[in-house]
């Protein structure tokens, strides 16, 4: 089973928590033993694991944007000046994330959520999830 969600963003840089869109897809589902595979259809975008604390993407955010700043003379620049959102997409994070599922459930730690970055919104983004019996 393949799914599409949208992820409209309102930001240039914001991080949102798809866990429960996931989740819900699972249930629908029916599936009780398999993976979740999460995978997004950008250059522009990552997924990743981790706690959803405001501080926390707060430090995300900034350690970013210090690690690869916008606009420092990229050779991308010259076509559409987003170099710095390609750069992080590809040497911070991944277009995917996979999931176990048991028991109808994600199995994720107490703190694990699936959060979606946006580099370079607001945009409508498209996050593909393909859920397999295993
Ligand atoms: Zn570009």
């Amino acid at each position: 089973m393949l799914h599409e969600i949208n992820i409209k963003t309102s930001r240039e840089f914001e991080i949102v928590d798809i866990t429960g869109d996931i989740q819900h897809l699972v249930w629908k589902s029916g599936i009780k033993e398999g993976i979740a595979v999460v995978f997004t259809r950008h250059t522009t975008t990552g997924l990743f694991i981790n706690e959803n604390e405001s501080g926390l993407l707060q430090d995300i955010k900034e350690r970013m944007g210090e690690l690869i700043p916008k606009g420092v003379g990229y050779n991308h620049d010259r076509i559409d000046s987003n170099a710095h959102s390609h750069l992080r997409a590809t040497l911070l994070l991944n277009p995917e994330v996979v999931i176990p599922i048991e028991e109808g459930e994600l199995i994720l730690g107490t703190w694990q959520r699936v959060l979606f970055a946006e580099l370079d919104g607001p945009r409508t983004r498209k996050v593909l999830i393909k859920i397999c019996k295993c």
